[in-house]
């Protein structure tokens, strides 16, 4: 019978709390499997998943390589774990290729042959099926892969697909993810997300100054998280007011400091207000000047209660491109549009702004008002993937 098997790794090293990030990660695994029909069964080391339809087969094993804490998957045929049943199968193998190797694996200790011995028994049933084809130890072609398992099946297989690895979403606790149209800060979403932090997200935007379309890229990006993280809460606030009384109150070269200053407090009042524990960047260490030591010092040093993660903090541009591209992304990130923090760009934004120039620029605002004003504007949209 075909069969589905299914590895994690990490989860191991979790002691006793093993028991909550493996049921965490079978919940997430059924959710991201909703809809479809097949039976799921749990035995020491592995997931199994069968009696699924075979024209659903590559959908089942796409979603499957989107659940994170799952490291790979191996498309089998599952038989009775006795020597007759797997030399049987064994026995009906075509190998396509001009050498192969048969590796033998056993959980179950009871299984009365040594691996070796088996897998050598095996190799001769192989070649005399396979006319020609020969055996390669070292650097085979095609490897004929048995593992037998506790469950007392074995599970024949020749290949194994890597999935995202991480640790199973929620299993970090939740954050909030401050989401603009960019390229990074989807991929520092996706990354946090992998590590098992639950994300909500936030976006500023500055309508009428930024458009409709640049309102809809952001939602679109949530959306694209989604086939990661099932389901995402985007909390939406205009900053149009913030940043015209930035504008007019102080020093241009404080300006973008000063917002980034107010949307970390925001960001942080939004987390109070729905049980969140970190808020979550895309900031990479000197990619911009707002995003340099000292400037993350200052807009870091508002949020008092919570940690601020990076998860973009030491990569490369290129790097981060790269992600971008294979959790599909990129093409939406380089879609044209203006962000909120584009408008009233400063020329010379400062490089290593101070705390006390913060401070003094601040004094300039009633920032309790403007952030209060801020929050009235929410607008909630939650994001499903299809
Ligand atoms: P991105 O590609 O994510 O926009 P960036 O390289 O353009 O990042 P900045 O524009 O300096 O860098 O933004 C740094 C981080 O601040 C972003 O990664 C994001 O987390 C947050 N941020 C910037 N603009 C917004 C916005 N309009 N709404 C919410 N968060 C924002
Ligand atoms: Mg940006």
């Amino acid at each position: 019978m075909k069969a589905i098997l299914l590895r994690f790794g990490e989860l191991y090293l979790k002691g006793n709390n093993r028991y909550i990030f493996e049921s965490m990660l079978i919940t997430n695994i059924k959710n991201k499997l909703e809809g479809e029909s097949y039976k799921f069964e749990k035995t020491f080391g592995r997931y199994v998943i069968r009696d699924y339809e075979n024209e659903r087969e590559a959908e089942i094993v796409k979603k499957l390589k989107c659940v994170f804490g799952l490291y790979s998957i191996s498309l089998t045929e599952e038989v009775e774990a006795s020597a007759q049943e797997i030399e049987k199968y064994v026995s009906t193998i075509k190998v396509k290729t001009s050498n192969f190797k048969v590796v033998v694996k056993r959980a179950d200790k009871a299984f009365p042959i040594s691996s070796m011995d088996f897998a050598k028994k095996l190799g001769a049933i192989v070649l005399e099926n396979n006319k020609g084809c020969e055996v390669e130890l070292y650097n085979p072609e095609t490897t004929i892969n048995v593992d037998i398992r506790l469950n007392k099946k074995a599970y024949i297989f020749d290949a194994i697909e890597k999935c995202q690895g991480g640790l199973p979403l929620g299993s970090a606790g939740k954050g909030l993810l401050l989401l603009s149209g960019g390229i990074d800060s989807p991929v520092a979403g996706y990354l946090i997300a992998k590590r098992g932090l639950k994300i909500e997200a936030l976006h500023f935007n500055s309508y009428p100054y930024t458009s409709e379309e640049a309102k809809d890229k952001v939602l679109s990006l949530a959306k694209k998280l989604c086939d990661y993280v099932d389901e995402i809460k985007l909390h939406i606030i205009s900053f149009t007011k913030v940043q015209e009384a930035i504008h007019v109150n102080c020093r241009s070269e404080y300006m973008i400091t000063i917002m980034r200053r107010i949307m970390m407090r925001i960001a942080e009042k939004i987390c109070q207000q729905n049980g969140l524990g970190a808020i979550v960047t895309g900031e990479s260490l000197g990619q911009v000047a707002s995003q340099t030591m000292q400037s993350m010092t200052v807009t870091g040093g508002v949020v008092k209660t919570l940690p601020i993660f990076r998860p973009l903090l030491a990569m490369d541009k290129e790097e981060i491109m790269a992600i971008a591209k294979d959790i599909g992304t990129y093409q939406t990130s380089i879609l044209p549009y203006e962000d909120c923090c584009t408008v009233f760009l400063p020329k010379n934004p400062v490089i290593k702004p101070t705390i006390e120039r913060c401070e003094k620029e601040e004094g300039f605002l009633n920032l309790d008002s403007l952030i209060e004003e801020a929050l009235q504007t929410e607008e909630v949209v939650v994001l499903k993937k299809d």
